[in-house]
């Protein structure tokens, strides 16, 4: 039987993750975070757009005292440094002696990760974690520690639960891949 599909824009993708998978990962990521923030109040930073499902669900399956806040990046893409981090815009909070779960729907490279966990170091906070729902280990380029991981998958382009192709897609419950023509 050939897998659930859908398409998005001109392209077609294969159920690849399913929302019960998703959900039962994330509950057990939520009881890791709930053990070792234990009354340390961390403050989590997601990280728009991509990671707005994620980030609400993972803040659901935490039963302790936690925060949590919302940015973007945004990166020089001319002369200068091009994926380097510039600014992590929308940020308010104080991060100085703080303990900071970064949460992102997928780290590729690592390269927007690494700028944001340096902003981070650099703004005083206590500690920096990551907690990821994807990760492409084959795709790394930089040396990210990706602490809580839901899914470690191939280099493959995935849409879903908040990971868009062009805009469109982040409302499907199931993580799909990009089937090969
Ligand atoms: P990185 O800086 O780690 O290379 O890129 C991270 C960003 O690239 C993610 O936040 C996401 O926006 C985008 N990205 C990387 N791989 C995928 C993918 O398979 N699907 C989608 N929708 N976005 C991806
Ligand atoms: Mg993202
Ligand atoms: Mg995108």
């Amino acid at each position: 039987m050939p897998l659930p599909s859908v398409t998005v824009h001109d392209k077609t993708f294969e159920l690849f993750i399913s929302d019960e998978q998703i959900q039962s990962k994330i509950a057990e990521l939520g009881q890791r975070l709930s053990a070792d923030f234990a009354s340390k109040k961390p403050l989590l930073i997601g990280v728009l757009n991509g990671s707005f499902m994620f980030a609400s669900d993972l803040m659901k399956s935490i039963n302790i005292d936690a925060e949590i806040t919302f940015i973007k990046v945004s990166s020089y893409s001319g002369m200068q440094s091009q994926g380097k981090t510039k600014e992590l815009i929308g940020l308010n909070e104080a991060i100085e002696g703080r303990e900071v779960v970064v949460v992102e729907d997928i780290v590729d490279t690592g390269i927007t990760m690494e700028g944001i966990v340096n902003e981070l170091n650099k703004m005083g906070a206590a500690s920096v974690e990551v907690a990821s729902l994807l990760v492409k280990p084959d795709c790394l380029q930089r040396d990210v520690t990706v602490k809580y991981t839901g899914f470690e998958i191939p280099e493959k382009f995935v849409v879903g639960y908040g990971l868009d192709y062009d805009g469109l897609g982040r409302n499907l419950k199931d993580i799909y891949q990009l089937k090969q023509e």
